[in-house]
């Protein structure tokens, strides 16, 4: 067994990409008649762990039909171009909203050399390699598939991401969410109950259109959730409200932020609530170890209800 993997139930491996941290993001395969779906993708060195796990199975690069990316975020997608350079029977399965930015990273890499830096892109993605447009499939909502003899089906979920879908696998009765059905860090798990969170990330949160997208898979009765950030959510009913709740604290934090006079800290006001929330679930966590495990997403969903709130102030 490899360290950064683990065997889930119904033919699901779940594995640590590798970014940034250990715990941060996962990929996933998923298997059906020695055939391979690899959905979220992680970033460039990923590939060879999905390399490695696939030997594990007694399968190779050949075996992969479909990778796919649930959004074009680095941490989802930023290993797309890698594994479709290995995986030679692979096509590229993308939101189409998306897959324009696959077939011509530049905007990706541009925009994300403007958050990380030249170097600090190289050190934490990699290179971020363009996937010839012969082998993407634009796949629009309720697009199906077949893995093997395993349907796999997509449905549109705007919210964190317009250019977001989720897939649903009937034999797990499972999504796998990306992003859509938040954030739910296992060190933040109290007394066996998750902690979970909505990453409001720049540029495109929309809470309206992430309220219906959540409602939209629990429409399909979901037993689990397969989360990026970070593994198996069981029993995702629990958490839908917390879940719907927390964007429009969010929200409307930035809203009030926005429209008081005194210039306030958002990020200050949105520690402060994230730690309340965290109290409240009964999170014993220091400050240091909180801070290892949040500070990136806290610091991004800042800057996305910024993004946000300017855009509300325009339409107005
Ligand atoms: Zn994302």
């Amino acid at each position: 067994m490899l360290s950064y993997s683990k065997n889930l139930d119904y033919n699901i491996i779940q594995i640590d990409t590798g970014y940034l941290r250990q715990g941060l993001a996962a990929c996933y395969l998923v298997i059906d008649s020695g055939r391979v779906a690899v959905i979220d993708t992680g970033v460039e060195h990923t590939a060879s762990r999905v390399e490695e796990v696939l030997r594990e199975q007694g399968l190779t690069t050949d075996n992969v039909d479909f990778i796919v990316p649930t959004h074009v975020h680095l941490d989802h997608a930023g290993g797309a171009g890698k594994l479709m350079q290995i995986c030679q029977n692979a096509s590229l399965v993308i939101h189409p909203f998306g897959s324009r930015h696959m077939i011509d990273p530049s905007r990706l890499i541009a925009g994300a050399e403007a958050v990380y830096g030249k170097e600090g892109l190289h050190r934490s993605v990699g290179e971020i390699i363009p996937v010839d447009r012969d082998r993407v499939i634009e796949a629009a909502d309720s697009y199906r598939f077949m893995l093997g003899s395993r349907e796999l089906l997509v449905i549109d979920t705007p919210g964190h991401a317009r250019h977001h879908f989720c897939i649903w696998d009937e034999a797990s009765k499972g999504f796998f969410t990306g992003d859509t059905f938040g954030l739910a860090y296992p060190e933040l798990e109290c007394d066996g109950r998750s902690f979970i969170f909505p990453p409001t990330t720049p540029v495109q949160f929309d809470p309206a259109a992430w309220h219906a997208s959540i409602d939209r898979l629990m429409a399909m009765h979901p037993e689990r959730m397969y989360l990026t950030h970070f593994g198996q959510l069981d029993e995702p009913v629990v958490y839908m409200n917390d879940l719907h709740r927390r964007i429009d604290d969010l929200a409307a934090l930035a809203l009030d932020h926005d429209k008081s006079a005194a210039d306030l800290d958002l990020a200050a006001s949105v520690n402060a609530y994230v730690n309340q929330e965290l109290t409240a679930h009964g999170s014993k966590l220091d400050k240091e170890k909180l801070g290892q495990i949040l500070d990136l997403d806290i610091d991004l969903i800042v800057q996305g209800l910024q993004v946000w709130v300017s855009r509300q102030r325009e339409s107005e």
